[in-house]
């Protein structure tokens, strides 16, 4: 059965010291329920957080790399790179990551490749616009997100794979989707991966939400039966937060 997760996406936040002391606020939380935790530091912090979270029950993963092993691509950062020190996961296709940094679909796809052939686990993002859901064509766009960036993939590479719906909308916001629209997508997406790969695949994929998530909406989205976690932007940055977040299931 697909796993419960609840990731946390730190951004550009934190220098070396203020992550150090987040992850000793971290290390002082108890965890009462069965999610996998992970952390998302900026990328000078990664070795640092790798070894003070080592044997803590919290992975960290990184926010992006790029699909080339080496080379001449200044300022990027590959998987084997990130393998390295220590990472086994990243984040790819955040909305922050497409529209400051143009990273399209054809790009996602093969920074997925790159992962996947360096056997790396994936949190693969998409969403809407709000103009997209306004026009009611927010389902066709996360469809084409999914496709473009997924669908070139064998069955078995969704072992590696999870989800991650995250409507523009709703990022750093304030305004979270509501634990239906949340529902109605997730059920969406799963039946997406359904009809291309079978119903054992889809129901295996970890299907996360993200866009706002607060100790005070966490339970009732989590609740909801497609909901597999979080992916948490702001209330990441707090320790008591955060594992607020992770007890909500
Ligand atoms: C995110 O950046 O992935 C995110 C969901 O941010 P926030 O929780 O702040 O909306």
């Amino acid at each position: 059965m697909r796993g419960q997760i609840v990731a946390g996406n730190w951004k550009m936040n934190n220098d070396l010291s203020e992550t150090e002391s987040l992850i000793t606020s971290l290390k002082a939380q108890t965890k009462t329920s069965n999610a996998e935790v992970m952390v998302a530091p900026t990328a000078t912090n990664l070795y640092s957080a790798y070894n003070s979270l080592k044997g803590s029950g919290v992975e960290v993963i990184a926010q992006n790399m790029h699909f080339a092993a080496n080379g001449a691509y200044t300022g990027e950062v590959s998987a084997s790179m990130l393998k390295s020190v220590g990472v086994q996961t990243v984040i790819l296709g955040h909305s922050e990551r497409r529209e400051y940094f143009n990273e399209t679909d054809e790009m996602l796809a093969k920074k997925i490749d790159a992962a996947l052939e360096n056997d790396m686990r994936v949190i693969f993002c998409f969403g809407e616009e709000l103009a997209d859901r306004k026009s009611g064509n927010h389902e066709n766009v996360v469809e084409s997100q999914i496709k473009n960036a997924l669908f070139h993939l064998e069955a078995d590479a969704f072992k590696s794979i999870v989800l991650a719906y995250e409507p523009v909308w709703a990022i750093g916001t304030g305004e979270t989707a509501s634990p239906e629209q949340a529902q109605d997508m997730h059920a969406f997406i799963r039946k997406t991966l359904a009809d291309k790969y079978g119903a054992d695949v889809a129901d295996s994929v970890s299907i996360l939400y993200g866009g706002s998530v607060k100790p005070n909406n966490a339970v009732e989205i989590f609740s909801k039966p497609d909901v597999d976690g979080g992916l948490i932007g702001g209330a990441s940055l707090n320790a008591e937060d955060f594992f607020a977040i992770v007890n909500a299931f």
